[in-house]
Protein backbone atom coordinates (compact mmCIF):
# COMPACT_ATOMS: atom_id res chain seq x y z
CA UNK A 1 0.00 0.00 0.00
CA UNK A 2 1.04 3.42 -0.93
CA UNK A 3 1.93 5.20 2.31
CA UNK A 4 2.13 9.05 0.95
CA UNK A 5 -1.03 9.94 2.48
CA UNK A 6 -0.90 9.15 6.43
CA UNK A 7 -2.76 11.00 9.50
CA UNK A 8 -1.07 10.95 13.03
CA UNK A 9 -3.95 10.64 15.53
CA UNK A 10 -4.69 9.80 18.83
CA UNK A 11 -6.79 5.99 20.09
CA UNK A 12 -7.39 7.65 23.77
CA UNK A 13 -7.89 10.98 25.65
CA UNK A 14 -5.44 12.97 24.12
CA UNK A 15 -2.03 13.64 25.42
CA UNK A 16 -0.71 9.78 23.90
CA UNK A 17 1.97 11.66 21.98
CA UNK A 18 1.28 12.83 18.82
CA UNK A 19 3.14 16.04 18.64
CA UNK A 20 6.10 13.43 19.49
CA UNK A 21 4.96 10.88 16.93
CA UNK A 22 4.73 13.87 14.24
CA UNK A 23 8.12 15.51 14.92
CA UNK A 24 9.54 12.12 13.94
CA UNK A 25 7.39 10.83 11.07
CA UNK A 26 7.41 14.30 9.49
CA UNK A 27 11.29 14.49 9.08
CA UNK A 28 10.31 13.22 5.39
CA UNK A 29 7.05 15.30 5.23
CA UNK A 30 6.19 17.80 2.41
CA UNK A 31 3.09 19.42 3.95
CA UNK A 32 2.05 18.44 7.47
CA UNK A 33 -2.10 19.96 8.38
CA UNK A 34 -3.26 19.95 11.43
CA UNK A 35 -7.25 19.43 10.46
CA UNK A 36 -9.17 20.31 13.99
CA UNK A 37 -8.91 22.03 17.04
CA UNK A 38 -8.29 25.05 18.42
CA UNK A 39 -5.19 26.37 20.56
CA UNK A 40 -6.27 24.21 23.13
CA UNK A 41 -3.84 21.22 22.30
CA UNK A 42 -0.75 20.94 23.46
CA UNK A 43 1.59 18.61 21.67
CA UNK A 44 4.98 18.21 22.69
CA UNK A 45 8.31 17.76 20.59
CA UNK A 46 11.33 17.02 22.18
CA UNK A 47 14.14 17.13 19.57
CA UNK A 48 17.64 18.68 18.26
CA UNK A 49 16.23 22.24 18.39
CA UNK A 50 15.13 21.79 22.11
CA UNK A 51 11.87 20.98 23.65
CA UNK A 52 8.61 22.89 22.48
CA UNK A 53 5.05 22.68 23.02
CA UNK A 54 2.87 23.50 20.26
CA UNK A 55 -0.57 24.54 20.49
CA UNK A 56 -1.61 25.49 17.14
CA UNK A 57 1.17 25.09 14.41
CA UNK A 58 1.45 21.90 13.14
CA UNK A 59 4.34 20.01 14.77
CA UNK A 60 5.91 19.47 11.50
CA UNK A 61 7.07 23.13 11.78
CA UNK A 62 10.63 21.72 12.41
CA UNK A 63 11.28 20.10 8.89
CA UNK A 64 12.37 23.44 7.11
CA UNK A 65 11.31 21.71 3.68
CA UNK A 66 7.58 21.17 4.94
CA UNK A 67 4.33 23.03 4.81
CA UNK A 68 2.54 23.48 7.35
CA UNK A 69 -1.09 24.10 6.77
CA UNK A 70 -3.55 25.08 9.66
CA UNK A 71 -6.74 23.54 8.02
CA UNK A 72 -10.30 24.58 7.59
CA UNK A 73 -11.42 22.15 10.37
CA UNK A 74 -9.68 24.46 13.26
CA UNK A 75 -10.67 27.33 15.28
CA UNK A 76 -7.61 29.74 15.12
CA UNK A 77 -7.39 32.52 17.60
CA UNK A 78 -5.00 35.32 16.28
CA UNK A 79 -3.02 36.33 18.95
CA UNK A 80 -1.95 32.61 20.19
CA UNK A 81 -1.21 32.13 16.80
CA UNK A 82 1.31 35.45 16.06
CA UNK A 83 2.68 34.39 19.53
CA UNK A 84 3.34 30.80 18.78
CA UNK A 85 5.07 31.86 15.65
CA UNK A 86 6.91 34.89 17.68
CA UNK A 87 8.07 32.18 19.92
CA UNK A 88 9.37 29.36 17.64
CA UNK A 89 11.23 32.69 15.60
CA UNK A 90 13.07 33.49 19.03
CA UNK A 91 14.42 29.73 18.89
CA UNK A 92 15.79 29.84 15.51
CA UNK A 93 12.54 27.68 13.80
CA UNK A 94 12.04 28.60 10.54
CA UNK A 95 8.20 29.68 10.13
CA UNK A 96 7.94 31.26 6.72
CA UNK A 97 6.42 27.64 5.56
CA UNK A 98 2.99 27.87 7.62
CA UNK A 99 -0.08 28.40 6.14
CA UNK A 100 -3.35 29.51 7.30
CA UNK A 101 -6.92 27.90 5.66
CA UNK A 102 -8.92 31.16 4.64
CA UNK A 103 -12.10 29.21 5.55
CA UNK A 104 -10.99 28.32 9.47
CA UNK A 105 -12.73 29.46 11.81
CA UNK A 106 -11.53 32.57 14.25
CA UNK A 107 -11.37 32.54 17.53
CA UNK A 108 -12.46 36.12 19.11
CA UNK A 109 -11.33 37.56 22.46
CA UNK A 110 -15.10 36.98 23.35
CA UNK A 111 -15.30 33.28 23.15
CA UNK A 112 -12.99 32.98 25.77
CA UNK A 113 -15.07 35.30 28.30
CA UNK A 114 -17.91 32.86 27.24
CA UNK A 115 -16.39 30.10 28.02
CA UNK A 116 -14.80 30.60 30.88
CA UNK A 117 -19.04 32.26 32.35
CA UNK A 118 -20.21 29.22 30.86
CA UNK A 119 -18.20 26.63 33.00
CA UNK A 120 -18.51 29.38 35.95
CA UNK A 121 -22.44 28.80 35.29
CA UNK A 122 -22.35 25.28 35.34
CA UNK A 123 -20.56 25.29 38.56
CA UNK A 124 -19.71 22.06 39.92
CA UNK A 125 -20.75 20.36 36.88
CA UNK A 126 -18.78 22.16 34.81
CA UNK A 127 -16.60 19.91 31.48
CA UNK A 128 -13.56 20.87 32.32
CA UNK A 129 -12.82 23.25 29.63
CA UNK A 130 -9.74 24.66 28.75
CA UNK A 131 -11.21 28.04 29.03
CA UNK A 132 -9.26 28.70 25.39
CA UNK A 133 -12.57 29.50 23.73
CA UNK A 134 -12.86 26.78 21.63
CA UNK A 135 -16.38 25.47 22.23
CA UNK A 136 -18.03 29.06 21.78
CA UNK A 137 -16.23 29.22 18.72
CA UNK A 138 -17.48 26.08 17.24
CA UNK A 139 -20.70 26.32 19.23
CA UNK A 140 -21.24 30.09 16.87
CA UNK A 141 -19.15 28.09 13.64
CA UNK A 142 -22.40 25.51 13.47
CA UNK A 143 -24.87 28.86 14.56
CA UNK A 144 -23.45 30.69 11.51
CA UNK A 145 -22.51 33.51 13.84
CA UNK A 146 -18.45 33.06 13.32
CA UNK A 147 -15.77 35.05 11.49
CA UNK A 148 -13.38 33.03 9.00
CA UNK A 149 -10.15 34.09 9.27
CA UNK A 150 -10.27 35.01 5.27
CA UNK A 151 -12.29 37.84 6.33
CA UNK A 152 -9.76 39.65 7.68
CA UNK A 153 -8.21 40.42 3.94
CA UNK A 154 -11.64 42.44 3.85
CA UNK A 155 -12.51 44.81 6.32
CA UNK A 156 -15.56 46.21 5.15
CA UNK A 157 -17.49 42.77 4.53
CA UNK A 158 -15.94 42.37 8.52
CA UNK A 159 -17.11 44.55 10.26
CA UNK A 160 -20.78 44.56 8.81
CA UNK A 161 -20.62 40.85 10.30
CA UNK A 162 -18.57 41.44 13.39
CA UNK A 163 -21.38 44.42 14.64
CA UNK A 164 -24.31 41.69 13.77
CA UNK A 165 -22.54 38.81 15.73
CA UNK A 166 -21.17 40.91 18.79
CA UNK A 167 -24.84 42.58 19.09
CA UNK A 168 -26.30 39.09 19.50
CA UNK A 169 -23.57 37.87 21.47
CA UNK A 170 -24.27 41.38 24.25
CA UNK A 171 -27.81 40.31 24.53
CA UNK A 172 -26.05 36.66 26.40
CA UNK A 173 -23.64 38.70 27.82
CA UNK A 174 -26.39 41.12 29.14
CA UNK A 175 -29.18 38.64 29.78
CA UNK A 176 -27.27 35.24 30.55
CA UNK A 177 -24.72 35.52 32.39
CA UNK A 178 -25.47 39.44 33.53
CA UNK A 179 -21.45 40.48 32.32
CA UNK A 180 -20.17 43.50 30.83
CA UNK A 181 -21.11 44.20 26.99
CA UNK A 182 -18.84 43.26 24.38
CA UNK A 183 -17.12 46.59 22.80
CA UNK A 184 -16.94 46.98 19.10
CA UNK A 185 -14.40 48.95 18.83
CA UNK A 186 -11.98 46.89 21.43
CA UNK A 187 -12.69 43.38 19.27
CA UNK A 188 -12.12 45.13 15.93
CA UNK A 189 -8.66 46.46 16.58
CA UNK A 190 -7.63 42.86 18.13
CA UNK A 191 -8.42 41.46 15.06
CA UNK A 192 -6.37 44.07 12.98
CA UNK A 193 -3.54 44.34 15.78
CA UNK A 194 -2.74 40.26 15.89
CA UNK A 195 -4.04 39.71 11.68
CA UNK A 196 -0.90 41.60 10.74
CA UNK A 197 1.66 38.97 10.51
CA UNK A 198 -1.02 36.16 9.58
CA UNK A 199 -2.49 37.78 6.43
CA UNK A 200 0.23 36.83 3.94
CA UNK A 201 -0.13 32.94 5.48
CA UNK A 202 -4.02 32.80 4.72
CA UNK A 203 -4.57 30.48 1.54
CA UNK A 204 -6.86 28.55 -0.30
CA UNK A 205 -6.26 25.39 0.92
CA UNK A 206 -7.63 22.77 -1.83
CA UNK A 207 -5.36 24.45 -4.75
CA UNK A 208 -2.38 24.40 -2.89
CA UNK A 209 -3.03 20.54 -1.84
CA UNK A 210 -4.21 19.33 -4.94
CA UNK A 211 -0.62 19.92 -6.44
CA UNK A 212 0.55 18.16 -3.67
CA UNK A 213 -1.35 15.31 -4.61
CA UNK A 214 -0.34 15.51 -8.02
CA UNK A 215 3.38 15.54 -7.50
CA UNK A 216 2.43 12.70 -5.33
CA UNK A 217 4.28 14.27 -2.37
CA UNK A 218 4.22 13.33 1.34
CA UNK A 219 1.22 14.11 3.18
CA UNK A 220 0.89 13.93 7.25
CA UNK A 221 -2.52 14.54 9.05
CA UNK A 222 -2.28 16.05 12.37
CA UNK A 223 -5.22 15.54 15.05
CA UNK A 224 -5.26 16.71 18.26
CA UNK A 225 -6.58 14.85 21.21
CA UNK A 226 -7.96 11.14 21.14
CA UNK A 227 -10.98 9.11 19.80
CA UNK A 228 -12.40 9.19 23.33
CA UNK A 229 -12.85 12.97 22.98
CA UNK A 230 -14.43 13.10 19.59
CA UNK A 231 -17.49 15.25 19.19
CA UNK A 232 -19.75 12.21 18.00
CA UNK A 233 -17.88 9.09 19.08
CA UNK A 234 -16.41 9.97 22.25
CA UNK A 235 -17.43 10.45 26.07
CA UNK A 236 -20.18 13.02 24.82
CA UNK A 237 -20.33 15.95 26.78
CA UNK A 238 -17.06 15.92 28.12
CA UNK A 239 -15.64 15.59 24.46
CA UNK A 240 -13.86 18.53 22.60
CA UNK A 241 -15.86 20.42 20.00
CA UNK A 242 -14.81 18.94 16.80
CA UNK A 243 -14.75 15.33 15.35
CA UNK A 244 -10.82 14.14 15.96
CA UNK A 245 -11.51 10.90 13.48
CA UNK A 246 -8.88 10.46 10.69
CA UNK A 247 -12.05 9.98 8.82
CA UNK A 248 -12.95 13.46 9.28
CA UNK A 249 -9.08 14.75 7.97
CA UNK A 250 -10.15 14.62 4.65
CA UNK A 251 -12.98 17.29 5.14
CA UNK A 252 -11.18 19.25 7.52
CA UNK A 253 -7.48 19.14 5.68
CA UNK A 254 -9.30 20.38 2.52
CA UNK A 255 -8.01 17.25 0.99
CA UNK A 256 -10.86 16.23 -1.87
CA UNK A 257 -8.61 14.31 -4.57
CA UNK A 258 -7.21 11.47 -2.78
CA UNK A 259 -7.43 9.06 0.48
CA UNK A 260 -5.56 8.84 3.38
CA UNK A 261 -3.95 5.30 3.37
CA UNK A 262 -1.96 5.15 6.22
CA UNK A 263 -3.65 5.73 9.47
CA UNK A 264 -1.34 5.67 12.41
CA UNK A 265 -2.95 5.50 15.80
CA UNK A 266 -0.65 6.72 19.18
CA UNK A 267 -1.78 5.32 22.21
CA UNK A 268 -0.13 5.50 25.59
CA UNK A 269 0.64 2.69 27.20
CA UNK A 270 -1.53 3.29 30.43
CA UNK A 271 -4.06 5.92 30.73
CA UNK A 272 -4.17 9.67 31.38
CA UNK A 273 -7.20 12.09 30.96
CA UNK A 274 -7.62 15.37 31.42
CA UNK A 275 -11.07 17.24 32.83
CA UNK A 276 -14.21 15.58 33.82
CA UNK A 277 -15.75 12.82 32.77
CA UNK A 278 -15.92 9.15 33.05
CA UNK A 279 -12.60 7.55 33.14
CA UNK A 280 -13.35 3.45 34.30
CA UNK A 281 -9.64 1.97 34.92
CA UNK A 282 -8.83 5.68 37.03
CA UNK A 283 -6.26 4.55 39.64
CA UNK A 284 -6.28 5.84 43.71
CA UNK A 285 -4.20 8.40 44.87
CA UNK A 286 -1.21 6.90 46.24
CA UNK A 287 -0.38 4.90 43.03
CA UNK A 288 -1.62 7.34 40.51
CA UNK A 289 0.85 10.12 42.35
CA UNK A 290 3.63 8.01 41.78
CA UNK A 291 3.08 7.37 37.89
CA UNK A 292 2.04 10.80 37.53
CA UNK A 293 5.64 11.88 38.94
CA UNK A 294 7.35 9.34 37.12
CA UNK A 295 5.74 10.14 33.85
CA UNK A 296 5.37 14.04 34.71
CA UNK A 297 1.55 13.84 33.77
CA UNK A 298 0.70 17.22 33.78
CA UNK A 299 -1.48 19.12 30.78
CA UNK A 300 1.06 20.55 28.16
CA UNK A 301 -1.79 23.18 27.23
CA UNK A 302 -2.79 24.10 30.88
CA UNK A 303 -0.49 22.68 33.32
CA UNK A 304 -3.46 20.69 35.29
CA UNK A 305 -2.47 17.71 36.83
CA UNK A 306 -3.92 14.34 34.37
CA UNK A 307 -5.99 11.99 35.86
CA UNK A 308 -3.77 8.43 35.45
CA UNK A 309 -5.30 4.75 35.11
CA UNK A 310 -4.47 1.60 34.34
CA UNK A 311 -4.24 0.47 29.93
CA UNK A 312 -7.64 0.15 29.29
CA UNK A 313 -8.05 -2.23 25.94
CA UNK A 314 -11.77 -1.49 25.76
CA UNK A 315 -11.67 1.53 25.17
CA UNK A 316 -8.78 1.80 23.21
CA UNK A 317 -9.82 -0.97 21.02
CA UNK A 318 -12.53 1.31 20.44
CA UNK A 319 -10.61 4.07 20.13
CA UNK A 320 -8.44 2.27 17.21
CA UNK A 321 -12.02 0.73 15.70
CA UNK A 322 -13.55 4.45 15.18
CA UNK A 323 -10.14 5.86 14.40
CA UNK A 324 -9.67 3.00 11.42
CA UNK A 325 -6.11 2.86 12.54
CA UNK A 326 -3.75 0.83 10.27
CA UNK A 327 -0.87 0.73 12.81
CA UNK A 328 -0.06 1.78 16.37
CA UNK A 329 2.42 3.61 18.21
CA UNK A 330 3.04 2.49 21.89
CA UNK A 331 4.25 5.65 24.16
CA UNK A 332 5.68 6.07 27.29
CA UNK A 333 6.62 2.42 28.26
CA UNK A 334 10.08 3.93 30.07
CA UNK A 335 7.53 4.93 32.66
CA UNK A 336 6.28 2.03 33.20
CA UNK A 337 9.51 0.30 34.87
CA UNK A 338 9.92 -0.04 38.52
CA UNK A 339 5.70 -0.97 38.70
CA UNK A 340 5.51 -4.20 40.30
CA UNK A 341 2.46 -5.69 39.13
CA UNK A 342 0.76 -3.92 35.53
CA UNK A 343 -3.06 -4.34 35.12
CA UNK A 344 -5.13 -4.78 32.03
CA UNK A 345 -8.53 -3.55 31.69
CA UNK A 346 -10.06 -6.68 29.49
CA UNK A 347 -13.43 -5.99 29.91
CA UNK A 348 -16.13 -3.98 31.35
CA UNK A 349 -18.81 -5.31 33.93
CA UNK A 350 -22.01 -3.89 34.24
CA UNK A 351 -24.09 -5.74 37.03
CA UNK A 352 -22.54 -8.99 36.55
CA UNK A 353 -22.57 -9.16 32.74
CA UNK A 354 -19.24 -8.39 30.84
CA UNK A 355 -18.88 -5.89 27.85
CA UNK A 356 -16.48 -5.68 25.69
CA UNK A 357 -17.95 -2.89 23.80
CA UNK A 358 -17.33 1.00 24.91
CA UNK A 359 -21.45 2.48 25.56
CA UNK A 360 -22.14 6.01 25.66
CA UNK A 361 -22.00 7.76 28.88
CA UNK A 362 -25.38 6.78 30.50
CA UNK A 363 -23.97 3.22 31.19
CA UNK A 364 -19.78 3.92 31.20
CA UNK A 365 -20.65 5.69 34.31
CA UNK A 366 -21.77 2.63 35.93
CA UNK A 367 -19.20 0.03 34.79
CA UNK A 368 -16.20 -1.42 36.69
CA UNK A 369 -13.19 -2.64 34.97
CA UNK A 370 -12.27 -6.29 34.90
CA UNK A 371 -8.46 -6.67 35.08
CA UNK A 372 -5.66 -9.29 33.44
CA UNK A 373 -2.33 -8.80 35.64
CA UNK A 374 1.04 -8.79 33.98
CA UNK A 375 4.35 -8.58 35.64
CA UNK A 376 6.20 -5.68 35.61
CA UNK A 377 9.92 -4.89 34.63
CA UNK A 378 12.84 -3.24 36.60
CA UNK A 379 15.05 -2.18 34.20
CA UNK A 380 15.80 1.37 32.65
CA UNK A 381 14.56 0.82 29.10
CA UNK A 382 14.78 4.33 27.97
CA UNK A 383 17.90 2.88 25.64
CA UNK A 384 16.83 0.17 23.56
CA UNK A 385 16.12 1.11 19.97
CA UNK A 386 14.92 -3.17 19.56
CA UNK A 387 11.89 -4.92 20.55
CA UNK A 388 13.74 -8.01 21.21
CA UNK A 389 16.44 -6.10 23.56
CA UNK A 390 13.25 -5.39 25.74
CA UNK A 391 13.41 -7.20 28.99
CA UNK A 392 11.14 -10.52 28.78
CA UNK A 393 7.77 -8.57 30.55
CA UNK A 394 7.98 -5.63 28.62
CA UNK A 395 7.29 -7.39 25.54
CA UNK A 396 4.41 -9.09 27.32
CA UNK A 397 2.79 -6.57 28.29
CA UNK A 398 3.35 -4.72 24.69
CA UNK A 399 2.05 -8.19 22.98
CA UNK A 400 -0.81 -8.62 25.24
CA UNK A 401 -1.73 -4.86 23.95
CA UNK A 402 -1.17 -5.27 20.29
CA UNK A 403 -3.43 -9.13 20.83
CA UNK A 404 -6.05 -7.56 22.74
CA UNK A 405 -6.55 -4.23 20.19
CA UNK A 406 -6.30 -6.18 16.85
CA UNK A 407 -4.08 -3.56 15.59
CA UNK A 408 -0.19 -4.06 15.11
CA UNK A 409 2.31 -2.00 17.29
CA UNK A 410 4.77 -0.53 15.13
CA UNK A 411 6.50 2.14 16.80
CA UNK A 412 7.28 2.23 21.15
CA UNK A 413 8.36 5.03 22.31
CA UNK A 414 10.53 4.74 24.81
CA UNK A 415 11.75 8.28 25.58
CA UNK A 416 10.00 11.88 24.62
CA UNK A 417 12.86 12.54 22.30
CA UNK A 418 12.79 12.10 18.57
CA UNK A 419 15.01 9.36 18.30
CA UNK A 420 13.57 7.28 21.50
CA UNK A 421 11.95 5.28 19.21
CA UNK A 422 11.49 1.04 18.56
CA UNK A 423 10.38 0.66 14.94
CA UNK A 424 9.54 -2.81 14.84
P1 LIG B 1 0.04 15.00 22.51
O1 LIG B 1 -0.94 16.05 22.94
O2 LIG B 1 -0.59 13.74 22.07
O3 LIG B 1 1.03 15.52 21.51
O4 LIG B 1 0.89 14.61 23.82
P2 LIG B 1 1.47 15.64 24.92
O5 LIG B 1 2.64 16.31 24.38
O6 LIG B 1 0.38 16.47 25.51
O7 LIG B 1 1.86 14.61 26.08
C1 LIG B 1 2.78 13.60 25.89
C2 LIG B 1 3.91 13.79 26.90
O8 LIG B 1 4.67 12.61 26.95
C3 LIG B 1 4.89 14.87 26.51
O9 LIG B 1 5.40 15.46 27.67
C4 LIG B 1 5.97 14.11 25.75
O10 LIG B 1 7.22 14.76 25.77
C5 LIG B 1 6.02 12.85 26.53
N1 LIG B 1 6.38 11.65 25.79
C6 LIG B 1 5.97 11.23 24.57
N2 LIG B 1 6.44 9.99 24.30
C7 LIG B 1 7.15 9.62 25.39
C8 LIG B 1 7.84 8.43 25.76
O11 LIG B 1 7.87 7.45 25.03
N3 LIG B 1 8.44 8.42 26.98
C9 LIG B 1 8.39 9.46 27.84
N4 LIG B 1 9.00 9.36 29.01
N5 LIG B 1 7.73 10.59 27.53
C10 LIG B 1 7.11 10.66 26.34
MG1 LIG C 1 -1.38 17.23 24.57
Amino acid sequence: MAKNISAVVGIQWGDEGKGRMIDYLAQDADMVIRYQGGNNAGHTVVNQFGTFKLHLIPSGIFNPRSINLLGTGMVINLEALADEIKELESKNIDTSNIRVSDRATLTLPYHILEDAYEEERLGGSAYGSTKRGIAPSYGDRYLKKALLIGDVMYPDFMQKRLREIINWKNLIFRNVYKKDEINFDETYEWITKFSEKIKPLICNTHRLIDSYIIEEKKILFEAQLGALRDIFYGIYPFTTSSSVLSNFANAGGSMFSAKINNVIGVMKSFSTCVGAGPFVTEMDGEISHKLREIAYEYGAATGRPRRIGHFDAVASKYGCKIQGAHSIAITKLDSLSQQDELLICTAYDLNGISMDEFPINAVLEKVKPVYYSMQGWNEDISHIRDFDQLPQQAKDYVLKIEELIGVPVKYVSVGPERDSLIVR
